[in-house]
C-alpha cells in the first residue's frame, strides 16, 4: 500500500509579518511542520505498524528550504520525500496550490493508495487545500477525520468528528482523507531513523517535470489575490477573562447559554 503524506512548513511564530504584497513573511522566520500534518504522519505510521507492505512518502510544495522538514519526516519512519519547487509557483493561492500537488501526484507518483493531509494549515488556516487536490485528482475525500479505523487495502474506515458527534465511514481507495490534531504525543525520532534522514536523497520536481505551465501556476495560475491584510483592532479589548469556572458560569448564564462565538475557553 502507498501512502502519500501531504505536510506544509508554516513560521514557528504567533508574531506574523505581511510583505507588500498581503501575503505571509516567511523568509527570515523559523519554520515547524505545520501541527495538523505531525498527526497526519501519524496517522500513515499507524497504518505501517498494522498492515504489510506499506511505503509512506512524505510530500511538500514550498521552498528548497522544505527538505529539512521532509528528512525529518524520514527520521520518524517515512520511506521517502518529495519535495516540489520551482520560482514559478511563488504567489500560488490554494486553487493553485492544490492544482500543482495534485499534477505532481498524477505525473509522478500515480501509483498511491491513500492521500493523507492535515484538516489545517495554522497559517493559512483555509482547510481547502486537501479538498482541492482530492477534486483535482478526481478521488473521494473524508474530511474532519479523528482516526483512520481500519483498512484492507482496497477500502480505509475513517471516523469522522461532525456537529452532533461523530461518524464513521467506508471509502474505496484511492481516497484523500484530512486529520485533526490527535491527543497522543506523536513519535519521537530513533537513533536509526536519523541516520536514514541524513543519507536519504529527496527528490525535487519543478513546474516543467509536472507537466504544467506559467499559466497554471503561481500568481497566474490563481483565480484569487489578496486585496488587504491586517490584525483586527480592539479585539482584545472587547474581551473579559474569567479567572475560575464560577464566574465563566455565571458569564454563560447572562448570554442565557453557550454561545462559542462569544466564549473562549
Ligand atoms: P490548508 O488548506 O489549511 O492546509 C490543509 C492541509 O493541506 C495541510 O495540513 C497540508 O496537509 C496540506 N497542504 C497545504 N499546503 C501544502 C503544501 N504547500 N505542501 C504540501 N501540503 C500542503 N503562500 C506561500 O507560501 N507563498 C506565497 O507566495 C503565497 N502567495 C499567495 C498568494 C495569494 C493570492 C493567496 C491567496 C495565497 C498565497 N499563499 C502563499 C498562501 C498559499 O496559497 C497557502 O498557504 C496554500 O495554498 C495552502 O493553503 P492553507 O495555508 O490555507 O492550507
Amino acid at each position: 500500500m502507498k501512502i502519500l503524506v501531504c505536510i506544509k512548513q508554516v513560521p514557528d511564530t504567533t508574531d506574523i509579518k505581511w510583505t507588500e504584497n498581503n501575503t505571509i513573511q516567511r523568509e527570515g522566520v523559523e519554520s515547524v511542520i505545520n501541527p495538523f500534518d505531525v498527526y497526519a504522519l501519524e496517522e500513515a505510521l499507524k497504518l505501517k505498524r498494522s498492515l504489510e507492505n506499506v511505503e509512506i512518502t512524505a510530500l511538500t510544495m514550498g521552498p528548497s528550504q522544505a527538505v529539512d522538514m521532509l528528512k525529518k519526516a524520514i527520521a520518524i519512519g517515512c520511506d521517502k520525500g518529495v519535495l516540489i519547487s520551482d520560482r514559478k509557483f511563488a504567489g500560488a493561492d490554494t486553487y493553485a496550490t492544490g492544482k500543482t500537488i495534485a499534477a505532481a501526484i498524477k505525473s509522478k507518483l500515480s501509483d498511491f493508495d491513500l492521500i493523507i493531509c492535515g484538516q489545517f494549515a495554522i497559517d493559512g488556516d483555509t482547510a481547502q487545500t486537501g479538498p482541492s487536490i482530492a477534486s483535482h485528482l478526481e478521488i473521494p475525500q473524508i474530511t474532519y477525520v479523528k482516526d483512520l479505523d481500519k483498512c484492507d487495502g482496497k477500502c480505509i474506515y475513517a471516523t469522522r468528528e461532525i456537529e452532533e458527534g461523530f461518524e464513521t465511514l467506508r471509502v474505496n481507495l484511492p481516497a484523500l482523507v484530512c486529520v485533526l490534531k490527535g491527543t497522543y504525543e506523536p513519535t519521537r525520532p530513533k537513533i536509526n531513523g536519523i541516520i536514514k534522514a541524513q543519507q536519504a536523497n529527496i527528490t525535487v520536481y519543478s513546474m516543467e517535470d509536472i507537466g504544467l505551465t506559467p499559466d497554471d501556476v503561481g500568481i497566474k495560475g490563481s483565480p484569487t489575490y489578496v486585496s488587504k491584510a491586517f490584525r483586527p483592532t480592539n479585539s482584545r479589548g472587547e474581551c473579559e477573562i474569567c479567572k475560575d469556572c464560577d464566574t465563566l458560569a455565571l458569564k454563560i448564564k447572562e448570554f442565557g447559554g453557550l454561545n462559542l462565538s462569544l466564549i473562549h475557553i
